[in-house]
């Protein structure tokens, strides 16, 4: 039963740490595809962005800073902000940073960005490729925004200024609120040096943060492909689970993390009603059992005890049996018993054609002996007479000595001859003799027996059982008649 609610308990548990394993390992797949889409949604926009400043340099370059050129310029940007509602407005600012052209209706020749980090970056790098800048609110609209900018040269080479498009900041989190990521999922796009540019939750002192100091940064600096690992946030305490995919063209990464516990939930609800259920099936089979072994238990101890009954019955009938046959005065065998061992012996000595003796044995002048000395003395005399007669047979175990009735007691002698029986039945009569037992009636003071003994070998269909009593008690009344305290026979 033990091992039954151990099994249980086992299988439901690894059940359950499977489905935690499978359940952690969709949510895996689930943030990786996240992070992969945020990384192609933003690589796409970037790349258009990136078309358009290459564009628009080409033609600064081509055309010329002339009135015509700005002018024709000016109709390029409105048609290209006009079609990407991401870029909040597209700028030239030539080499002293004074806006030249842009994608407003309206001019905004006051404006002068020289300050700019990307300004001062393209002034100071020849390099003519895509610039991402950090975020920052923009001057013209007031939001935020990121600058992506590339820098325009003169024909000689030199410095002529700078392209930029302000790429809305709001245009990404809209799209990443549409995200489902749970009520403690988090999103972000960062800098491959660090910088973060957008995250979601949105939160105003994030933007431009450095993430360097991150375990999540500094995961993506050993494998700046791809990766996820489970991060617990030193903000504010929850385990998420970090899928970051780098851009395939620009330097930046998505991450998109999803919280360990919400990604748990599911399967916590699942496990625990399970487990309820394993527990209850457990407590009735822990109590069916303990039941049915207590049952098993009361029923061993009962058969141990029926057993035991049993037993001290068997004890107790063979102990009845055997008073059964017994005199309850003298110890002897009881007249039934004689009856029947008489018939049995007579049997026995018809078939085998071999002697059978009988001893009848009369206390001389009882009566008396009563009278004198009272009954209870007279019961022990009998009793005394019968060990002696006991003790004279120890050695004959074909022999039974019974008593026939009142102080008459008999011996059966099973293949004795009459002489062999006068001589033991002289034995009891001396050893009775000279025990001595005071009895004032009789002329030597002491109590005798008269003994008669017969001896045959019965016929059958001529004898009977009968027949062997009756001839010893006829020597006993010759015994008796011929003066008491002898043993006579009959022939
Ligand atoms: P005798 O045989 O010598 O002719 O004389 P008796 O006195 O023995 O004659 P009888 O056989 O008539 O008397 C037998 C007496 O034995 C009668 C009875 O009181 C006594 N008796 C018989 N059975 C018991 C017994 O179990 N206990 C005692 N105390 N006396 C018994
Ligand atoms: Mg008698
Ligand atoms: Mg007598």
């Amino acid at each position: 039963m033990v091992l039954v609610c151990l099994s249980l308990i086992a299988v439901d548990a690894w059940r359950s740490w499977n489905a935690r394993e499978s359940e952690l390992q969709e949510m895996n797949v689930a943030t990786s595809n996240l992070a992969q889409g945020m990384a192609q949604q933003a690589n796409d926009t970037l790349k258009l962005a990136d078309s358009i400043l290459f564009g628009m340099v080409e033609r600064i370059e081509y055309d010329g800073v002339t009135p015509l050129g700005l002018q024709r310029l000016h109709q390029y940007l409105v048609d290209r902000v006009a079609q990407s509602p991401q870029f909040n407005g597209i700028h030239f600012f030539d080499e002293n940073g004074v806006w030249r052209a842009g994608s407003r209706a309206q001019a905004l020749p006051h404006k002068n960005n020289l300050d700019r980090e990307y300004f001062v970056f393209h002034r100071s790098h020849t390099d003519l490729g895509l610039h991402i800048g950090s975020p920052l609110v923009s001057r013209i609209s007031g939001n935020w925004v990121i600058p992506l900018s590339r820098r325009v040269n003169h024909p000689d080479g030199s410095f002529a200024g700078v392209a930029v498009i302000a790429m809305d900041i709001a245009y990404f989190t809209q799209f990443y609120d549409k995200l489902n990521i749970g009520q403690a999922g988090s999103l972000a796009l960062v800098l491959d040096n660090g910088t973060l540019l957008i995250r979601r939750p949105y939160n105003n002192n994030s933007v431009g943060r450095n993430v360097v100091s991150t375990d999540l940064y500094r995961a993506f600096k050993r494998n700046n492909n791809a990766g996820t690992l489970l991060i617990t946030s030193s903000v504010d305490g929850v385990t998420r689970l970090n899928s970051y995919r780098s851009l395939y063209n620009y330097p930046l990464f998505a991450v998109a993390a999803l919280s360990k516990n919400e990604i748990l939930a599911d399967w916590w609800r699942d496990t625990l009603l399970h487990t309820g259920g394993v527990v209850i099936l457990v407590l009735i089979l822990a109590v069916a059992g303990t039941r049915l072994v207590r049952q098993i238990e009361l029923r061993t101890k009962t058969e141990n005890e029926l057993i035991l009954a049993r037993d001290a019955l068997e004890k107790l009938n063979h102990t009845l049996e055997k008073l059964a046959t017994l005199d309850g005065l003298t110890s002897l065998a009881n007249r039934r018993k004689f009856d029947a061992c008489l018939a049995a012996e007579f049997n026995r000595a018809v078939r085998d054609s071999s002697m059978l003796a009988l001893v009848m044995i009369d206390v001389d002048q009882f009566k008396e002996y009563n009278d004198i000395y009272g009954h209870p003395a007279g019961d022990e005399c009998l009793r005394t007479i019968s060990q002696i007669i006991r003790d004279l047979l120890k050695n004959r175990e074909q022999s039974l000595a019974a008593r026939y009735g009142g102080e008459e007691l008999v011996v059966l002698l099973p293949g004795a001859n009459l002489a062999e029986t006068r001589v033991l039945a002289e034995q009891i009569r001396l050893a009775i003799q000279q025990r001595g037992i005071a009895h004032s009636a009789r002329p030597n003071g002491v109590v005798t027996v008269s003994i008669g003994v017969a001896s045959s070998i019965p016929v059958r269909g001529m004898n009977l059982p009968g027949e062997l009593v009756e001839t010893a008690d006829q020597a006993l009344y010759a015994a008796k008649s011929a003066g008491r305290n002898r043993v006579c026979s009959a022939e």
